[in-house]
């Protein structure tokens, strides 16, 4: 397996410090507000690395955190009137939410910064003692300049950096030795949340969360550490400051970042109106459309987000569901029976979609390509379930299905209960529209619902339904 490594700007074979076990660190959302689309996209594509890794038969220790103490927690919790902690807790229940719909699994470990204060202040302890760090009027910051290696992740050109912060240096922060040196603890303000420590009162900086998780959970030394890649400078080059000064080894063998998200072309953002939630486009779409979306690209590549788009991820992803939709009616009405050796050798010619499968994940999750994979095995699904065949045969073949969706996290096999409630919601929908005189919606959602292979029928007991 190979995965291109952000530090060396290289692929790179894959090889787990603990054979049969990879130990990942992804760094998760600060919970202020409902996550927007962009922040599904990590959650999504390193659930996907992690279900591969699964499906390979690896242990996976997965730990992501959820940053529940920082300004802008503070700040909109201030506008609110109400406690930081609770607007906190409330956004992560909303969080874990969206992460169900998208199918994204729980983290091994979900760590919240607030529930981690000694081991930062340990952290922050040791780097102070042996020289890393030191303290000014209660804020503790990191000496860069002493952490030679620093820069080796971004391979950032520090002295210019260093020369654009002096002219951009902060109000508040000119107490600092260097211009790239960053803050480990703050003194607490007015109104804040505050921790005790050997510095005084105060809460640690946000890079320091993430290395005493990372060290707690996973060891000094882990396999995989994920993000976007906004959070490759000064987030990620910080912690690997703090964490390798502290422990003396390395931190992490693979940095891996996923592509910016945007919508239209633009960069998302509240000022442009075009900022979406999780929640607003499962009001339009399928969480599994939204998935079956975002691995359609490469998740290093720029994704970007349109209505035109999503439509079109809608109707491809409404192919598979189709296919296996006629792959379990198939079954249902086959006879119990086993294999015949053609059956087994036509059954053999699906090796060749796994295969492909394989190797495109192997190439640096190329999920695009995998995906394409399963439609070459949907396109012999489509054949092959026009011919009788035993019930074993179609057993078989819709586990493999089954199998490489569940890598990318999807289910294509429609509850019938859940799709005939569904159905019965859109045709009174469309009852009302009528009623309303609205025949474009009327018409619409009929076509929707044929789309999709359901036919509806107007008879005197009302509408009826029935697959084509
Ligand atoms: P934040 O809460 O801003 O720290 O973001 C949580 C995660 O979402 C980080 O891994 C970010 O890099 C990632 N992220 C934020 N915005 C986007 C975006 N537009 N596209 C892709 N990833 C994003
Ligand atoms: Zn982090």
């Amino acid at each position: 397996m190979q995965l291109y490594n952000t530090m060396t700007k290289k692929k790179e074979p894959f090889e787990p410090l603990e054979p049969g076990h990879v130990r990942m660190y992804v760094c998760g959302p600060t919970v202020y507000n409902l996550i927007h689309i962009g922040n599904a996209r990590p959650m999504i594509v390193f659930d996907t690395v992690r279900r591969y890794f699964m499906y390979k038969g690896m242990d996976v220790s997965y730990v992501s955190n959820f940053t529940d103490v920082d300004d802008k927690i503070i700040n909109e919790a201030n506008a609110q009137g109400i406690d930081p902690g609770d607007l906190a807790a409330h956004f992560i229940d909303e969080c874990k939410k969206d992460m169900e719909a998208l199918h994204v699994m729980p983290a091994t470990i979900h760590p919240l910064a607030t529930q981690e204060i000694p081991e930062m202040i340990e952290l922050i302890s040791s780097l102070i003692e042996k020289g890393f760090a030191y303290e000014k009027n209660g804020t503790v910051y990191f000496s860069t300049r002493k952490f030679k290696p620093y820069g080796k992740l971004s391979h950032k050109n520090l002295d210019d950096l260093r020369a654009g912060e002096r002219t951009l240096k902060v109000t508040g922060e000119d107490e600092k030795e260097d211009a790239l040196d960053f803050v480990l603890w703050k003194p607490k303000k007015e109104g804040e949340p505050f921790w005790k420590s050997p510095w005084g009162d105060g809460r640690p900086g946000w890079h320091t969360e993430c290395s005493a998780m990372a060290k707690k959970y996973l060891g000094d030394s882990i396999d995989i550490h994920a993000g976007g890649e906004d959070l490759v400078f000064p987030h990620h080059e910080n912690e690997i400051a703090q964490s390798e000064a502290a422990n003396g080894v390395e931190f992490a063998r693979y940095w891996l970042h996923n592509g910016f998200l945007n919508i239209d072309n633009k960069k998302m953002s509240k000022s442009l109106g075009n900022f979406f939630t999780v929640r607003d486009i499962l009001e339009q779409y399928d969480p599994q459309v939204v998935r079956f979306f975002m691995l359609n690209a490469h998740y290093r590549s720029p994704l970007n987000f349109s209505k035109e788009l999503m439509e079109s991820a809608k109707a491809s992803w409404q192919r598979i569901v189709t296919a296996r939709g006629a792959l379990e009616d198939a079954l249902k009405a086959a006879g119990q029976e086993s294999m015949t050796e053609d059956e087994t050798k036509l059954f053999a010619e699906t090796d060749q979609y796994v295969a492909a499968f394989e190797e495109s994940m192997e190439d640096d999750f190329n999920t695009a390509d995998a995906m394409a994979a399963i439609f070459e095995l949907v396109k012999f699904i489509n054949i092959t379930v026009k011919d009788e065949h035993s019930s074993a045969f179609f057993e078989v073949l819709a586990e493999r299905m089954d199998t490489l969706l569940d890598v990318m996290g999807l289910n294509a096999l429609v509850d019938e209960g859940d799709l005939s409630d569904e159905i019965e919601a859109m045709i009174e929908k469309r009852q009302q529209a009528r009623k309303a005189k609205d025949f474009a919606t009327a018409d619409a959602i009929r076509d929707e619902l044929l789309a999709r292979g359901i036919v509806l029928e107007d008879t005197r007991e009302g509408v009826k339904w029935h697959k084509a």
